[in-house]
């Protein structure tokens, strides 16, 4: 009953060619994949070029962060309204490696997922331990603060348009992911989360992946996870071929 959604982060990687040669070959490796949300996240200055690009496919355009403005003198900063108009339907909230080099914290995550919302973007918000916190038991506190922070104050009617991406921040770019379980079981304490702040339809409704080095290879055992819903994929969306692998799981 949730569609599942394979999202591809891009980071600081390609160039405007790079990328609107990237989704020229991944277009007819994903052409009659209709059982799958497919999204790929180019770095800013491609956003516009690869939206010409993948007009007529099912492919959508995330991009990888926004600010929660909507114009005014905020040097360097990119509006929700300006990544609609650039052609993004997404946008990724809160991804770690924002957290942990540009001071993100769960109150920007607040104000930007309410601001991508009210552009009529959807938002994947990302959430994760770090290994320190794992190994010391602290997973799903830091897990429910990320969530009781980032989502506070947010709308029931809000919540059809977020999906919540759970990466463990020692899973990402490390060739680690966790295992199919330890996956599961903290999706599922995330499932029971929202259900306790939103409640069970909204809970049941919410598409929520897991990113952490998802590979061709490991893609399938992730998704027979009953509260696994899709992947946010970092290196190996990079590729064509690898990419096309992963949402053809
Ligand atoms: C990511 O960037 O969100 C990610 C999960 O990266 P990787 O797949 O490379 O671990």
């Amino acid at each position: 009953m949730r569609k599942p959604v394979i999202a591809g982060n891009w980071k600081l990687y390609k160039t405007i060619a790079e990328s609107v040669a990237l989704v020229h070959e991944l277009i007819p490796l994903v052409v009659g994949n209709q059982r799958v949300d497919i999204v790929v996240a180019p770095v800013f200055t491609a956003l516009s070029r690869v939206s010409d690009a993948v007009e007529g496919s099912h492919i959508m355009l995330a991009s990888q962060d926004c600010y929660w403005e909507e114009e005014g003198a905020f040097t360097g900063e990119v509006a929700p309204k300006l990544l609609k108009d650039a052609g993004c339907s997404y946008v990724i909230i809160g991804h770690s490696e924002r957290r942990q080099y540009f001071g993100e914290s769960d109150l920007t995550v607040n104000k930007k997922i309410k601001a991508a919302i009210a552009a009529g973007l959807r938002a994947i918000v990302c959430v994760g331990e770090s290994l320190a916190e794992r190994e010391s038991d602290q997973t799903f506190a830091v897990i429910e603060t990320q969530l009781k922070g980032g989502l506070a104050d947010i709308s029931e009617e809000a919540f059809s348009h977020i999906i919540i991406a759970y990466e463990p921040v020692w899973a990402i770019g490390t060739g680690k992911t966790a295992t199919d379980a330890q996956a599961q079981e903290v999706h599922a304490f995330i499932r029971q989360l929202i259900a306790r702040l939103v409640g069970q339809p909204i809970a049941d409704a919410v598409r929520i992946l897991y990113g952490g080095s998802v590979k061709p290879d490991n893609v399938k055992g992730l998704m027979t996870q009953p509260d696994i819903d899709g992947a946010l994929v970092g290196g190996a969306s990079l590729k064509a071929e690898s990419f096309a692998a992963i949402a053809n799981f």
